[in-house]
């Protein structure tokens, strides 16, 4: 697309704003200077993924992580604050009078073991939960490092072509749903500024030169659900004198389907799962109780309020048929959407059709991970967040397909193809950041 066709259709979608921004960012030209820093940088960001990915840290004991960032960021001239939240950290860079822009990385790992035959596999051993397990990078978190440290040494290398602040974060505990939270609550505003504009990235399952965006709902609401079935336990052979929570949790399990499929608009994203059922001790036992784990994921309030009422009354309605006492039902505070600002959205958008053609991949539904992102949005930081894919294409494409499918985010095999999907994230970020940030030339 040529930067002319560029302007006229995002001032299509904002009408409202004059587009002084439009004055020019000249994309082949930035991305010539993107990748002339890349080229320089490519080796030693590549050794510090390396790094990371063989020393996952759970949430919020991400300080080995955390300090190897803030040398990185200081090395390179930030300002570098640690602690805040945690061990969450900020690094800002000013660069004379224009937008305060924030960019985002997650720090934390996952306790699990990586399915890989990479020569830096993660090794790491810890304690989750009373068992012993390993740490991993299976959602690419240090990958989402790497490339941030990659876009700021990149920023830095053009510094003569862009003019404002840049406040660059890496939150603790993305997977526990805390940091981001845990870091607003430090004053992180207060403390470093409000940003006019906020960026982050995330890797899921595409190619490694596509970057996947949309406007509106980009990520999904999430809650956790709880549910436990209150019987009568006695021994096997003589069901008539209990009140079996094992058949209930069954029937609910299934029954709750029905709510997704019957009660929800079909069009609307929903999901309900369970993924714990824990209860009884030997075959020849009805146990007492029986109690259920799962998720509630949506992208709209209204479709999730909806979910919940249908599961706490199919719930009631099991143990009532049952002449069990009420279940217990509970959701806990999850996830909402991160919702893509739709000027910011717009405006990104259309560089990235400009850099990438169709690799910059407008998806028809949102995402159905959940995000805490949200939080920085709900703070009040207009902000664009995109996906970013990790496979080799030929796979990919193979997948899309109906060939084998690749693995999603939390599979021990969620691990990108370093080299390409780097570039690509940095590339695509940098050219975020130009968009608010950049002069024309
Ligand atoms: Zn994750
Ligand atoms: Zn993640």
């Amino acid at each position: 697309m040529k930067p002319i066709a560029v302007c006229a259709t995002v001032l299509l979608s904002m009408l409202a704003q004059p587009a002084a921004w439009c004055a020019q960012l000249d994309v082949k030209a930035a991305l010539l200077r993107v990748d002339a820093s890349l080229a320089k940088e490519q080796g030693s960001l590549l050794a510090l993924y390396a790094d990371l990915h063989a020393h996952p840290e759970l949430a919020f004991a991400e300080t080995r992580t955390a300090a190897l960032l803030a040398a990185q960021m200081r090395s390179a001239g930030f300002e570098v604050t640690q602690g805040v939240g945690g061990t969450g950290l900020v690094a800002v860079l000013r660069n004379g009078s224009g937008p305060l822009v924030m960019v985002r990385t997650e720090l934390d790992g996952l306790p699990m073991q990586e399915q890989s035959d990479l020569p830096f596999a993660s090794r790491t051993r810890t304690q989750y939960n009373g068992a012993d397990t390993f740490t991993a990078h299976t959602c690419a978190h240090d990958m989402h490092m790497s490339i941030w440290v990659g876009t700021a040494r990149a920023m830095l290398a053009q510094r003569s072509n862009w003019r404002g602040t840049l406040m660059f974060i890496a939150q603790p505990a993305e997977e526990r749903v805390a940091g981001a939270k845990a870091m607003l609550a430090d004053r992180l505003f207060e403390r470093f500024g409000k940003p006019d504009y906020g960026f982050a990235l995330h890797t899921m399952p595409g190619a490694y030169d596509e970057v996947l965006w949309r406007a509106g709902a980009m990520t999904s609401n999430g809650s956790a659900l709880n549910v436990t079935f209150l019987g009568r336990g006695g021994h096997g052979s003589d069901p008539s004198t209990t009140i079996d929570p094992v058949m209930m949790a069954s029937r609910f399990v299934v029954d709750l389907q029905s709510v997704v499929s019957r009660e929800k608009d079909p069009a609307a994203f929903g999901v309900v799962s369970i993924g714990a059922i824990q209860g009884g001790s030997a075959g020849n036992i009805i146990p007492d109780q029986v109690a259920l784990r799962g998720t509630v994921r949506s992208q709209s309030d209204a479709v999730h309020e909806r979910l919940q009422q249908g599961v706490t009354r199919t719930a009631q309605a099991v143990a009532a048929m049952a002449g069990a006492p009420p279940p217990q039902v509970s959701f806990s505070v999850g996830t909402r959407s991160v919702m893509n600002d739709p000027q910011l959205t717009a405006r990104t958008a259309a560089l990235f059709n400009q850099a990438f053609g169709d690799k910059s991949v407008q998806l028809s539904s949102a995402w159905s991970a959940g995000e805490d992102y949200t939080e920085f949005q709900a703070a009040g930081v207009p902000s664009f967040f995109f996906g970013l894919g990790i496979y080799e294409p030929k796979r990919m494409a193979a997948a899309r397909a109906g060939g084998e499918q690749v693995p999603a985010n939390h599979s021990p095999q969620f691990i990108p193809v370093a080299e390409p999907t780097l570039r690509t994230g940095v590339r695509a970020m940098s050219l975020a950041l130009l968009g608010v940030m950049g002069t024309a030339r």
